[in-house]
């Protein structure tokens, strides 16, 4: 009886208003954190502003929306028995697949209890006098809690579509991050997708397939590779499972968390051209992306040795494509490959010899406005019946600054990073005791397998919290001189690389108006998870810590 009561006990949901960690966030991230802390003995909760759990692979339904790393690396790794018990079904999981895997994660670990959804954070602010923060949700109910772990994610603020005349669309709009849970049925219509970054990547062969007529409106070419998608494999599957702990070892000593693609030493320039051809024709043919990001040393640091790949892909871009002259809008020629997230897809360069797809350059006629029938160029007017915008998302702080975060008597932290975000390892942020953020800037977060990074950062946070709690304190903080030098070392990372280059999402370029500053850690997950756990181990060297 005892027994049971005990079990019932810890089956009771954490008091909504009075909790140890409020988790804001309901994705991957979220669901781990939670996990983890309770492990803890700590009461936890997530706030989640969807009406299911999932973040990113909930919101992204569009056509054709999958994960362009393999899916057998891009799962938790927390544990092996769900690690083999789960079935991918293909090398690259689509978007609903990766939505069940991460509600049998909710239901398997009983994760839900403390899971409370349709309910977004609107305000946080921190009491010095008590430690706790109080957050407040939109419909106003307040918790409070000692620590707030912000699980936000860092696609999560759909860039909202600012074209003139948008109001005027008599036709159907959609946004990949915000796509109808029940799809959309393009059949016979004329639709227009505006963007060519990964998700339209994804998005176009399929639309072209379903369209009348497409017309995609690109101003930026992108260098995308085929991902060579397949049903799985059986026997990697198991050669996979067999290996895995050592695999998820291996992982922590690349530089984006995937393990097989060991850090390289060799220079594309030391190499002769035959032997460098070879190599590039393997890992076209191998398929994805990764391959290609570790194939070299000097790849995102030396332009020389980049051009030997990017030349390699545009010859590839000009063999598929029939018309010329669209081979040559799509062979991207302003920025280093890699520069800006490298693409993954399945017959996107194929789809422009259909002849229902015709391909739209913006940049030398930008889009001047949307029209009730469609939409116009300085050149001419297209008519649509539907558009989906894939113009990205407000990435890195757009989820953070949306939330009103503030420590009383101080300043908050929109106007904190006005000038761009500021932290202490991607993790924290000085003048902001007690809050966590995970794979925030500053992190490698989105140049690595995000899981992984996500792991490592909540795994990070475990340890801290209950050094906290053994040594009887009740705050951590950074202090602002370790926060400045971090914030100096992400830039010298990124300065000695081809990255800030590309006017990406990294350096908030696609937003107008948002300060150009290079956002991601890109000195690899092997270097920064040394460089955590030193810290941990120097009793958090950097950070205030106090009663
Ligand atoms: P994105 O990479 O930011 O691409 C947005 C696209 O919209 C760009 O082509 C951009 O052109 C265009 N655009 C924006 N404003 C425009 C305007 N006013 N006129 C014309 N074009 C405009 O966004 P995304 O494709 O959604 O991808 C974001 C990130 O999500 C990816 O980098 C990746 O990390 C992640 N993602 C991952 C997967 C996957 O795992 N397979 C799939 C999808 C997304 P410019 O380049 O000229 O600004």
């Amino acid at each position: 009886m005892a027994q049971l009561e005990a079990v019932s006990e810890r089956r009771k949901p954490a008091s909504a208003a009075q909790i140890d960690v409020a988790i804001v966030g309901g994705g991957l991230a979220g669901l781990y954190a939670l996990h983890r802390l309770r492990g803890l003995g700590l009461t936890a909760r997530v706030y989640e502003a969807g009406s299911g759990v999932g973040g990113t692979w909930f919101w992204n339904r569009y056509p054709g929306a999958r994960c362009d790393i393999e899916s057998l690396e891009y799962s938790y790794s927390f544990s092996e028995e769900l690690q083999n018990d789960w079935t991918w079904p293909e090398r690259y999981a689509t978007q609903p697949a990766i939505l069940e895997y991460i509600n049998h994660v909710a239901d398997r670990f009983d994760l839900r209890r403390d899971i409370q959804l349709n309910t977004r954070i609107a305000s946080a602010s921190y009491a010095r006098a008590t430690h706790r923060w109080t957050l407040e949700t939109r419909e106003g109910e307040r918790i409070t809690a000692r620590f707030c772990v912000m699980a936000t994610g860092n696609l999560s603020t759909p860039r909202v579509p600012d074209f003139k005349g948008l109001e005027t669309f008599q036709g159907q709009w959609y946004h990949s991050g915000l796509w109808p849970h029940d799809g959309v049925d393009f059949t016979g219509q004329r639709v227009g997708v505006i963007g060519t970054g990964s998700t339209a990547i994804q998005m176009i062969p399929l639309i072209a397939q379903q369209a009348q007529h497409l017309f995609v409106f690109q101003r930026t070419a992108n260098f995308s590779l085929p991902a060579r998608n397949a049903p799985m494999d059986p026997e990697r599957e198991r050669r996979h499972k067999a290996r895995y702990a050592q695999r998820v070892r291996e992982a922590r000593e690349t530089g984006f968390g995937v393990p097989g693609y060991p850090i390289p030493t060799q220079s594309a320039l030391a190499v002769s051209e035959e032997e460098r051809r070879r190599k590039y024709e393997e890992l076209w043919e191998a398929g994805g992306t990764i391959g290609f990001l570790n194939c070299y040393n000097d790849f995102l640091v030396d332009e020389k040795a980049n051009e030997t790949a990017a030349g390699f892909v545009r010859e590839k871009i000009r063999s598929i494509v029939r018309d010329p002259a669209v081979a040559e809008l799509l062979a991207p020629k302003d920025h280093p490959i890699g520069s800006k997230r490298l693409c993954a897809d399945t017959n996107y360069y194929e789809t422009y010899n259909r002849d229902n797809v015709t391909l739209v350059d913006v940049k030398s006629a930008p889009i001047e406005e949307i029209t009730p029938r469609g939409l116009r160029t300085a050149g001419q007017e297209y008519e649509l019946d539907a558009i989906a915008f894939a113009i990205g998302f407000d990435a890195m702080t757009g989820a953070l600054r949306e939330i009103d975060i503030r420590v009383e008597g101080g300043e908050a932290l929109a106007e904190k990073w006005l000038a761009g975000p500021r932290t202490y390892l991607g993790l924290m942020v000085a003048g902001f005791p007690n809050m966590f953020v995970i794979t925030g800037p500053g992190s490698p977060g989105v140049k690595s397998q995000m899981i992984h990074s996500i792991e490592q950062h909540v795994d990070w946070i475990a340890d801290c919290l209950a050094h906290l709690q053994t040594k009887g304190l009740a705050f951590i903080e950074p202090e602002q001189d370790a926060e400045d030098r971090w914030v100096s070392h992400v830039n010298e990372v990124a300065d000695a690389t081809l990255y800030p280059r590309a006017n990406s999402w990294y350096v908030g370029a696609n937003i107008p108006g948002k300060p150009r500053v290079f956002m991601p850690y890109v000195g690899g997950v092997a270097a920064y998870r040394r460089k955590c756990d030193e810290i941990a181990a120097q009793g958090y060297k950097g950070f205030l810590l106090g009663r």
